[in-house]
């Protein structure tokens, strides 16, 4: 039986300031969702919400990494700078950088080979665009990034990592995928990582699921035994959308 996770993707929102506040807020509303492992996602400037006190009950995740450790690389940062201030979890690969900021599958694979290097668990969003949907592509999509974003991965690293299916025409657009939709891609996603790493190591993995998640139609996704937990985005700024949302993941 795999624990449920639910991720709350912050993304270019709140200050550190903020972040104190949200964690003091959110602290109490989940003391009833103890089945379900929490991760927070803040900008790098507000990761050192992590130290405070109420920060204590969530793990933190950073939204990016750079693949080297140190260096001439202006504006970035690395792993191991992410372990020194209390990360246990990357995200990597989310739709937002791999079409703003231009990240291919090689870049990603660097990146989670620099993450599972330094022990940060990354949590690698994969998912087809609203164009390769309308082709019937997603099987296609999903199983190239996951073998180019993967390549190199052992499976003693594979351990640390969890997938998260992201379909990039439900992002943001308040259209989540349907229950049905997402649980065939998922048994998709976990055929391609037993092929890789055998059922063993595969099916201890955690497949998550993101796109327009709110507090309505939670339940009917972490229904399925395929589904691990949930990625959200914007429903997760507000503390009391956000916790409610974890008590029924
Ligand atoms: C995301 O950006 O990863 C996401 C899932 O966003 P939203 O919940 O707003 O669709």
């Amino acid at each position: 039986m795999r624990r449920h996770l639910i991720v709350a993707n912050w993304k270019m929102h709140k200050t550190a300031v903020e972040a104190a506040a949200y964690v003091r807020r959110l602290a109490p509303l989940v003391r009833q969702a103890a089945h379900t492992e929490i991760v927070l996602a803040p900008p790098f400037t507000a990761l050192s919400v992590a130290s405070v006190p109420a920060g204590r009950r969530f793990a933190f995740a950073a939204q990016n990494l750079h693949w080297e450790d140190a260096g001439a690389f202006t504006g970035e940062v690395s792993a191991r700078m992410l372990v020194a201030l209390g990360c246990t979890y990357v995200i990597v690969g989310h739709s937002e950088r791999r079409r703003l900021c231009g990240e291919d599958d090689s870049v990603i694979n660097k990146k989670i080979l620099a993450a599972t290097g330094h022990g940060l668990r990354p949590i690698l969003c994969i998912g087809e665009s609203p164009a390769e949907r309308r082709q019937g592509q997603t099987t296609r999509v999903v199983t190239r990034q996951l073998q180019k974003g993967l390549r190199g991965i052992t499976s003693q690293d594979a351990r640390l990592l969890t997938i998260a299916y992201e379909p990039v025409w439900a992002i943001g657009t308040g259209i989540a995928a349907s229950p049905e939709h997402i649980h065939a891609v998922h048994l998709t996603i976990r055929a391609c990582l037993v092929k890789k790493w055998g059922a063993r190591v595969a099916n201890r993995m955690r497949i998550l699921y993101g796109g327009s998640v709110n507090p309505d139609n939670v339940v009917a996704f972490v229904q399925s035994p395929e589904v691990d937990g949930v990625l959200v985005g914007g429903a997760c700024l507000d503390p009391r959308t956000f916790a409610k949302i974890a008590r029924r993941c």
